[in-house]
């Protein structure tokens, strides 16, 4: 058998998180009643007259400038024509040859670009919702905004989609345009997918499956329809250019309609809005007010930092966690450190990613800062640098509060001692393991020590100690 390549361009659609509808004053909220967030213009009633968002505008190009895209100075929105109970008006106010962005990329770890051949804005549909074997639709939906991503055919596997669509996800949330979440529908992909031999020049004929909603889905859906396509080739048939879709009960995908083209749309001009101009100042002042995304991140953590590239990339995962990261780092002579801590220690304590993601912790930069100082001038050493971080993540308590000038010099001598002769008289059991020769016992004897000084103790001293005690 040959061996097949796949090729991928992904239509990706993310919901804007603005507060209201993009041609009306109606809520975007997510989840009420079906069909209570609705007015004569979403729901498309003859006669009403469609006033477009600005905000949307600016989070498109927001969402653009973040994606390295040419904003057009000229941009205009279009009709796309179609019937289906989802759209009262049948047709969709989109861009069609004139989108607000184009030309930008997303990179991969791989140092592969993804081209994004254009961004434009449009509506979203109203939501078939199938119960008690009938359809209902719910109009709520209808009318939110939409940014609408494409790429050029540059994905070669499955694993490069996953992560563009991963990467976009980051992006837009750090720049704080949508919520970006699959599963509730606010970032939903379309995944266009075709063979070819390797090494062929030509691409192949591609199928596009619609809707992809969760990340597990599209990866069984593009393995699935790899294989179909693979097998349809290696028999000597055609693969045929249509819109499928996955079903999530038979693991394959199926036929939905054969593929629509442009000119079934019969997209024109919409007469009711005028020509979106974007002034080169305007699209200035929106990129000086980008927030720092995470590939310029990623590049400072690593050569200035000396961070790790999986360090690096655990931190700009979520933009609160690498913001507390660069507040901390910057005052501090070990940015290693804040890492660390934050990695592990403060790590274990939000375990969910929406938890990660909304790092609510009591201990700021400043007072983390403040701890590691301590440690790098060594008055401190790593197990009182943790046990104080312990209380402070439980307490809020500042550094001063939780070590006073006496721990600072660690444990004298004399008291040390005592503590040791406590510890091998409690814990009788692990002294008579040690002296017959379990050296794990010794452990629970070092430990107790510690505990005991809440981790001040020179492990080397405690160690002398204890050996010559026993
Ligand atoms: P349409 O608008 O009809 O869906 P486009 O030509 O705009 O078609 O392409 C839509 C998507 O399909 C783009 O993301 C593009 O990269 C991708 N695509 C086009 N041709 C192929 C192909 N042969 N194999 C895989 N993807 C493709
Ligand atoms: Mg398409
Ligand atoms: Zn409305």
């Amino acid at each position: 058998m040959r061996e097949y390549e796949l090729v991928a361009g992904l239509e990706t659609h993310v919901e804007l998180s603005t507060k209201t509808k993009i041609f009306c004053g109606c809520t975007t909220a997510f989840g009420s009643e079906p069909n209570t967030h609705c007015c004569p213009i979403c729901i498309g009633l003859p006669g009403t007259m469609p006033k477009l968002n600005r905000q949307a505008v600016r989070y498109a190009i927001m969402a653009g400038l973040a994606t390295n895209c040419e904003i057009n100075p000229i941009a205009k929105m279009d009709r796309k024509n179609y019937v289906y109970p989802d759209l009262p008006k049948a047709y969709q106010i989109s861009q069609y040859d004139r989108p607000l962005c184009s030309n930008g990329y997303i990179q991969l770890q791989n140092g592969r670009k993804i081209r994004i051949l254009r961004i434009h804005i449009e509506e979203d549909a109203g939501k078939l919702v199938h119960e008690r074997g009938d359809t209902y639709v719910d109009y709520n939906r209808g009318g939110v905004p939409l940014i609408e991503i494409v790429t050029e055919p540059d994905i070669r596997s499955i694993d490069e989609a996953i992560e563009y669509v991963e990467k976009l996800q980051l992006i837009m949330r750090y720049i704080g345009v949508s919520d970006v979440k699959m599963q509730e529908g606010s970032l939903r992909c379309d995944v266009n997918i075709s063979v070819r031999p390797k090494g062929a020049e030509q691409l192949g004929i591609r199928a596009e499956i619609k809707n992809m909603n969760s990340f597990a889905f599209m990866q069984k859906a593009m393995q699935y329809e790899f294989e179909r396509q693979t097998d349809l080739l290696e028999s000597g048939e055609q693969v045929v250019q249509e819109t499928r879709r996955y079903n999530t009960d038979t693991g394959e995908t199926e036929p939905m309609r054969g593929k629509e083209d442009a000119h079934d749309y019969r997209y024109f001009r919409e007469p009711d809005l005028v020509t979106i101009e974007t002034a080169p100042q305007e699209v200035e002042q929106i990129k000086a007010a980008l927030p720092e995304l995470p590939d310029a991140k990623f590049a400072r953590y690593t050569e200035a930092y000396g961070l790790s590239e999986t360090d690096a990339n655990i931190l700009i995962k979520y933009r609160r966690v690498a913001e507390f990261f660069d507040a901390a780092a910057k005052l501090v002579q070990t940015p290693k450190t804040v890492s660390n801590l934050i990695i592990t220690q403060i790590f274990r304590r939000l375990s969910t990613e929406e938890q990660k993601e909304a790092f609510e912790i009591v201990v700021t930069p400043q007072t983390l800062a403040e701890l590691i100082a301590l440690r790098e001038s060594g008055k401190i050493n790593n197990n009182l640098l943790k046990s104080t971080l312990e209380q402070m993540l439980d307490t809020g308590k500042p550094v001063a509060a939780l070590i006073d000038e006496k721990d600072l010099g660690g444990v004298d001598e004399a008291t040390l001692r005592e503590i040791c002769r406590q510890v091998v008289a409690e814990n009788p059991a692990a002294v008579q393991d040690y002296r017959g020769g379990k050296e794990a016992a010794f452990k629970a004897l070092i430990g107790g020590v510690m505990k005991a000084t809440r981790g001040k103790a020179n492990a080397l001293q405690a160690t002398e100690i204890l050996k010559s005690l026993l």
